[in-house]
């Protein structure tokens, strides 16, 4: 790595400080984020923005880099209080609120449990529990044959991946358990944009990462539907490397459940079916949060139960005995829910 040198002339003579290329380039895309905040919120107007705040690291960043750009801004940071946010995350973000009236709590119109029964239940992805849900509803659609490999020609109009071989038993009469791919809808989004609109806030900051990969590589720092704005993502162009130099260099605090001893990687809804390492994620519960671990079984039951009948995403649960299923907890175990 180079390394540069700044002489400065002081009191006591020349000093020279060293800097490394990194340390300047992560200065650089610093200070070019500041000036993309401040163009775009005065254009569009401070009134007009609202910050999606989860208490993770991505938009704890945006949030400071946000009062950087803007000191004394008063834009709401809103919180989806969903019931399946991590408590120790939930607790950073309330503890955050006492000090911060920006921070603005809302919440899903139903409860989880009742939603996923009523809506369907997340699966795999969002783009499988989607056609799954499209099938269910309209039967096998060209869109929905070429998920599954059932067309030779390739519709134009899709960039879809295909179905893994493993479910598409989904795609079947007998198959009945609902999915859908409603719960990010239902729990965050249809909130915040009741929240928008009765505050007329129309557009969203959100801490949306390219690097993150997925769906996310595509992503632009001005999102639009239509022509009308939607969300405003200034973190597109930064990488987890320049997350963690920014917030070890401005001593930016970040909820300590991405601390030692826990050093969780991710904070997203606790056991969501839709995380790859859902297993891992599930055993770093068990280590450090064992209640919410019990709860994750309870809310997300009959998708972890196919998970592990079908062998996908969860090792089966042995019984020490005889190798039969047994239940994570025991029946009467008291779980409680934060919200
Ligand atoms: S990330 Fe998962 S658990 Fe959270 S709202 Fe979306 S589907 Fe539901």
């Amino acid at each position: 790595m180079n390394e540069y040198k700044q002489i400065t002339m002081t009191e006591t003579g020349l000093v020279e400080k060293a800097f490394d290329e990194s340390a300047i380039s992560n200065e650089f895309l610093l200070q070019d984020r500041i000036q993309k905040i401040k163009q775009i919120i005065n254009k569009y107007g401070e009134d007009n923005f609202s910050v999606s705040f989860s208490g993770g690291k991505d938009s704890t960043v945006m949030s400071a880099l946000i009062d950087m750009a803007l000191p004394g801004n008063k834009i709401p940071r809103v919180y989806a209080d969903t019931g399946i946010e991590l408590k120790m995350v939930r607790d950073f973000v309330f503890d955050l609120k006492k000090d911060d009236d920006r921070i603005v709590v809302i919440r899903p119109s139903v409860p989880i449990k009742q939603m996923l029964e009523r809506d369907g239940y997340p699966f795999k992805s969002k783009g499988h529990s989607e056609v799954v849900e499209r099938y269910k509803r309209r039967g096998k659609t060209d869109g929905v044959k070429q998920y599954l490999g059932e067309r030779e020609d390739k519709a134009p109009w899709s960039s879809q991946k295909s179905c893994p071989a493993i479910l598409k038993y989904q795609f079947t009469e007998d198959f009945d358990l609902k999915i859908s791919d409603k719960c990010c809808l239902n729990m965050k989004e249809k909130p915040l944009r009741k929240w928008q609109k009765e505050n007329n806030r129309p557009y969203a900051i959100v801490g949306l990462m390219q690097a993150e990969g997925g769906r996310r590589s595509n992503a632009k720092c001005l999102a639009y539907q239509g022509k009308k704005l939607k969300a405003f993502q200034p973190l597109v162009a930064v990488s987890k490397e320049w997350e963690e130099w920014f917030i070890r260099e401005h001593s930016i605090r970040i909820c300590d459940i991405y601390k030692p001893p826990y050093n969780f990687k991710r904070t997203g809804c606790k056991g969501c079916p839709f995380a790859v390492e859902l297993q891992d994620e599930l055993d770093t519960l068990e280590e450090f949060f064992p209640n919410e671990r019990k709860q994750c079984e309870i809310i997300w039951k009959p998708v972890y139960e196919e998970y592990r009948r079908i062998g996908y995403r969860l090792k089966p649960v042995a019984s020490e005995s005889d190798g039969k299923q047994m239940s994570l907890f025991e029946e009467n175990d008291e779980i409680s829910f934060t919200s």
